[in-house]
């Protein structure tokens, strides 16, 4: 599933796939290293640039999707917000699209499908070398738009808006005593 987490240090908000295996953990891979500038330079056009990468799977021991994660971009704890995924994707047909969605990464995607995205992912893999390791983890502003004609999320409403900020407002506030008092 995905799960939004927000970074209590740097306020980075990622968008993370999370699963749940057999046994009941949940589970995730991170990507840990990819390519060095050195090693990009070395290729030609017919490497990969993601068979570099080394991802790490993270094993969450919790009876529910973890809290807590570290924080792609600083490493510090992020938070689970937990108001933003029940509107993103309970709405209409969301347990089918999310099916699919879960199918899709599992499974793999079409021939077409996979091509473009094959030749979309070299290319911005390239991109983001060009722009020092860190990259990865660059700021991404989702097309919102398109979020919403799959489904996938929709607009809220000025009452839902106030009501989430007054809800991270007490959730932060609340966590920052917590670490006060500790
Ligand atoms: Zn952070």
């Amino acid at each position: 599933m995905f799960i939004n987490y927000k970074c209590n240090s740097c306020e980075n908000i990622d968008i993370r796939y999370i699963w749940k295996e057999d046994d009941g953990t949940y589970t995730e891979e991170v990507l840990t290293k990819s390519a060095t500038k050195a090693q990009l330079e070395a290729m030609d056009d017919s490497d990969d640039p993601r068979d570099y990468d080394v991802y790490k799977t993270i094993v969450y021991k919790t009876e529910n999707p973890p809290e807590k994660v570290k924080c792609l971009k600083c490493k510090k704890v992020a938070i689970r917000v937990v108001v933003d995924a029940p509107s993103a994707f309970v709405k209409g047909s969301t347990h089918t699209k999310k099916k699919q969605i879960e199918q899709r990464i599992m499974n793999g995607m079409g021939k077409a499908e996979a091509e473009k995205f094959y030749a979309d992912s070299i290319t911005n893999s390239k991109e983001r070398m060009k722009s020092g390791g860190d990259a990865h983890y660059k700021k991404v502003d989702p097309n919102m738009e398109v979020f919403r004609k799959a489904g996938l999320a929709k607009k809220n409403t000025d009452k839902e808006t106030a009501h989430k900020k007054e809800f991270l407002q007490a959730a932060n506030a609340k966590m920052i005593k917590n670490k006060d008092t500790k």
